[in-house]
């Protein structure tokens, strides 16, 4: 190791939605990269090492061929401000100064803007705005929480230090033993490696969680359910019973939610359910949910999108004006139906996760890619920014996922510009076309004609 070492204290990982701020780093300054990473996890760890910086990737590409950074803003600029339906997608990886410039920019072109919340936590948005939200801090679950139920979710893998920093073994003010002052509660249809932290394991049926939630609504409210719930559930009524009990007995319970229940059959009335339950508990206790979400910045997208928009995900400005049509402006959709005719992705790789239909049609329309590393998305992309990594290289704010904002205490800088730097120039150059071609009345009437 080089004697040009650097350490910085209480830095933040981005890696998943825990998004912990007591990182203390220590930072190789002359290979420029993290040899140590206090505090952090197995899956952090891995995200420092393996952002050290790859000095000599070409700042940009336009069809493979390398360019100047300003080269491929002004290639990426003219593809957007002369596409009819322009799609702005990803976002979850990134500061919300970033997120801010892509809403502006879906604003400017009449896009539309999506994150990866549609293929994720969507369906929670959805039921957020129907049945709204019981919330708290992480903080509060820390201090408070004697009743911890996770349904549908593997945090254990996933996010490990939900468990011992804030939600299972931390001890807080009230909670001073930590787990022996907590009851934890397992829900999901298949023990998977969290499971033996919890005491009590709930196995329910696939695709059953709504009528388990919904009789865990009646017992909360004193109706008799029928013994018959087993069949249909997998779990008996004794055990539903006794667990409608705890929940109504505890000082503070929470429950938090995955994509075990948001993405399996039900959907945004499982998430609806859930929230709905947490709202009928507060007539006997202090009840709280909140889903345990995945990317590192994905609350800071849905936070950035709704003050913007008035709607946390896809959402479509092609008559001037913001409209939220899940399904209809949903990025997966908009592709599948071969409607978007360019796509600006940024921190984000749906080249590789989406399903067959949308990733043809990708190839068949041109892709404009931000991202620190080469994926699949970028590799087919007509333009192909290479940025630097939000929270390593480049300073900005974050979210929580319980909405906490966070700012950033960058490592070490990097040569290559960050997507709030790029989609900001982007941003400008738009502006710059499109008050030209708007100043032709014909031709700015036919670029609009979408939607
Ligand atoms: S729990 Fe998540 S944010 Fe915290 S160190 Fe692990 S990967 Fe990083």
């Amino acid at each position: 190791m080089s004697a040009n070492v650097r350490t910085v204290e209480n830095a933040t990982c981005t890696f998943c939605g825990c998004v912990c701020d007591d990182m203390d780093l220590t930072v190789d300054m002359d290979e420029k990269r993290i040899t140590k990473a206090k505090n952090a996890c197995v899956l952090g760890r891995a995200w420092f090492a393996k952002h050290g910086l790859e000095e000599g990737r070409p700042y940009a590409l336009i069809e493979g061929r390398e360019a100047s950074t300003a080269e491929a803003v002004e290639e990426a600029a003219q593809i957007l401000a002369a596409a009819r339906f322009p799609i702005i997608y990803g976002l979850s990886d990134t500061t919300i100064e970033a997120q801010q410039q892509a809403v502006a920019i879906g604003d400017m072109i009449r896009g539309n803007i999506d994150t990866t919340t549609s293929v994720c936590h969507g369906p929670s948005g959805i039921a957020f705005e129907g049945v709204g939200e019981s919330t708290m801090t992480l903080g509060e679950i820390k201090n408070r929480a004697d009743l911890v139920i996770f349904w549908g979710g593997n945090p254990g893998e996933s996010h490990p230090r939900l468990f011992s920093r804030y939600a299972v073994t931390a001890k807080g003010l009230y909670v001073p033993k930590g787990k022996k002052d907590r009851t934890i509660v397992l829900v999901d249809v298949r023990r998977t490696p969290s499971a033996p932290v919890a005491d009590i394991f709930v196995q329910v049926k696939p695709g059953r969680d709504f009528e388990l939630l919904w009789a865990l609504r009646a017992l909360v409210r004193g109706r008799q359910i029928d013994a018959a719930i087993e069949q249909s559930t997998g779990v008996s009524l004794a055990t539903l019973e006794d667990l409608a009990q705890r929940m109504k007995n505890c000082r503070y319970g929470v429950l938090f939610f995955g994509m075990g229940l948001t993405m399996t059959r039900g959907r945004h009335f499982n998430s609806g359910a859930l929230l709905a339950l947490a709202a009928d508990l507060n007539e006997y206790t202090h009840f709280v949910a909140k889903p345990v979400r995945g990317h590192g910045n994905v609350t800071g997208a849905d936070n950035v999108v709704s003050w913007q928009t008035g709607y946390p995900f896809g959402v479509n400005f092609s008559r001037g004006y913001p409209r939220f049509n899940p399904g209809e402006f949903t990025t997966v959709d908009v592709l599948s139906r071969q409607e978007a005719d360019a796509t600006l992705i940024i921190a984000s790789d749906p080249a590789s996760n989406f399903p067959h239909a949308a990733i043809n049609h990708l190839h068949n329309i041109p892709v404009i890619a931000l991202d620190p590393k080469p994926t699949v998305t970028t590799q087919l992309a007509r333009v192909a920014f290479t940025t630097a990594t939000y929270g390593i290289n480049v300073s900005g704010t974050v979210y929580r996922m319980d909405d906490v904002p966070i700012t950033l205490r960058p490592a070490f800088d990097s040569p290559y510009p960050s997507d709030e730097e790029v989609l900001s120039q982007i941003k400008n150059r738009v502006h710059e076309l499109l008050t030209v071609d708007r100043s032709a009345p014909q031709a700015s009437a036919d670029k609009h004609v979408a939607g």
